[in-house]
């Protein structure tokens, strides 16, 4: 497909919340350029892929990238005491991540994107309401000098540390975690597909080393806070720890992954006339389970009704619906428990809380967190009915 010289929005990002966002703005007609430095969207994937059960029902993933569901979760404590619990529904299942990006680009092209991979976004510049974007092609050694595009608006969905957020002068994440893991088959595990945690502040400071396994497919991996760990020998000692618990002695390692995850919660100023950001760049994540893909498709598909309202009527007054500060009162209660996580490091203290959970009286709340249907607001029902757009359509 040929370049245009101008676009009406461009994207720069392709995880899953650029290209939940491209399809949907292409679908309502406009010309989106959608711009990511990867070659292939399967290399470099910063996610496990665990999707929750909200997620599953709420929007129609395609069900050939997506592993076995799983219904149980089992929670170890620092002395890998377990706290079974299961569900009568569904609640995850580990996407496969490669196969789904590449099967919204599919879509994306469909709907009439262009896309430009292996391109890096490197700044921008405004004159009489048109933005003009530097971007860089090629590999590093054969480099190609920089292109300029023009485009109408810009969205930033480039990941937690987001040059697009701070070109815009938007809100910059501020607070994070690190997270490892390696990908592998071959694993054996009793029982049912299963996702085991394992609290354990030596190996997961802040937060949990994991263990997501749907029979086909096993991920093992730690996070937790950059300045309390090293994450690649935490991951070597986590895999000695499970020795016991899963028998790794066949496994083929398919993939390491590896990011940034920011947990401060959504970002107050996330949008302004020039452009406004989606996914990991506005801090869409759940500060408690650092969950962020239910954020990333919701957001997104807000974000690109508000664009789609505001390029049409050209009323900046639109934007204002946008903003981190409205869905920010919504996650008080997952930050003051993120706040609890980054203090509590001793372990016999993890120990007693572990103890507590698992009698039947405090067994509810570990389901809440495991369970609960509650990661990120429902932003698409944030405004007043009359006030809204047509939806565009935010499901397959
Ligand atoms: C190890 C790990 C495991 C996780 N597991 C889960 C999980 O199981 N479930 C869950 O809900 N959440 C999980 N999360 C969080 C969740 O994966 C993220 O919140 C989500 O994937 C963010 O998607 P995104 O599209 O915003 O960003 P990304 O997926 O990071 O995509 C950003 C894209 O922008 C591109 N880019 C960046 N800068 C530029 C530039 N200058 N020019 C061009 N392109 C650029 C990058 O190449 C990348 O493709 C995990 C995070 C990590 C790190």
């Amino acid at each position: 497909m040929l370049m245009r010289s101008s676009y009406d929005v461009t994207i720069i990002g392709a995880g899953l919340a650029g290209l939940q966002c491209a399809r949907l703005l292409a679908r309502q007609g406009l010309h989106v350029l959608l711009v990511d430095r990867k070659n292939t969207l399967d290399q470099k994937i910063h996610t496990t892929g665990i999707f929750v059960r909200r997620t599953l029902v709420d929007f129609d993933l395609p069900d050939d990238c997506l592993g076995p569901p799983i219904k149980h979760v089992t929670l170890y404590s620092p002395a890998l005491r377990p706290l079974e619990l299961a569900s009568h529904h569904e609640e995850f299942r580990i996407g496969r991540m490669g196969q789904l990006y590449q099967r919204y680009l599919q879509q994306c092209l469909h709907a009439g994107v262009h896309w430009l991979p292996q391109t890096s976004y490197l700044s921008h510049s405004a004159s009489n309401g048109k933005l003009t974007l530097r971007l860089h092609s090629g590999f590093p050694r054969k480099s190609i000098s920089p292109r300029s595009i023009r485009t109408r608006y810009l969205i930033g969905a480039d990941g937690a540390r987001s040059r697009v957020a701070r070109d815009l002068k938007l809100e910059l994440n501020s607070e994070w975690i690190v997270g490892v893991e390696s990908v592998l088959h071959g694993a054996v595990l009793d029982g049912p597909p299963q996702l085991l945690c394992f609290l354990d502040p030596k190996l997961a400071p802040g937060y949990i080393a994991w263990i997501a396994h749907d029979g086909e497919e096993t991920h093992l991996g730690v996070g937790g806070y950059p300045s309390l760990f090293d994450p690649i020998p935490a991951l070597q000692d986590f895999r000695s720890r499970v020795a016991g618990i899963i028998d790794l002695r066949k496994v083929k390692q398919i993939e390491t992954r590896a990011g940034f995850i920011p947990v401060g919660g959504v970002l107050r100023n996330i949008a302004n006339s020039t452009g406004l950001l989606i996914g990991d760049a506005a801090g869409a994540v759940s500060p408690l389970t650092a969950g962020g893909l239910d954020p990333c498709m919701r957001l997104s598909s807000f974000a690109a009704r508000i664009v789609t309202e505001y390029l049409s009527s050209g009323d900046v007054e639109v934007l204002q619906a946008y903003s981190g500060e409205l869905f920010r009162s919504r996650f008080a209660s997952r930050l003051w428990a993120r706040r609890i996580a980054s203090t509590v490091r001793q372990p016999q203290l993890i120990e007693l809380g572990c103890a507590v959970l698992r009698l039947p009286m405090f067994n509810s709340l570990a389901h809440h967190v495991f369970f609960g249907r509650g990661s990120f607001p429902d932003v698409m029902d944030w405004r007043e009915p009359a006030q809204s757009a047509p939806l565009p359509d935010c499901t397959g």
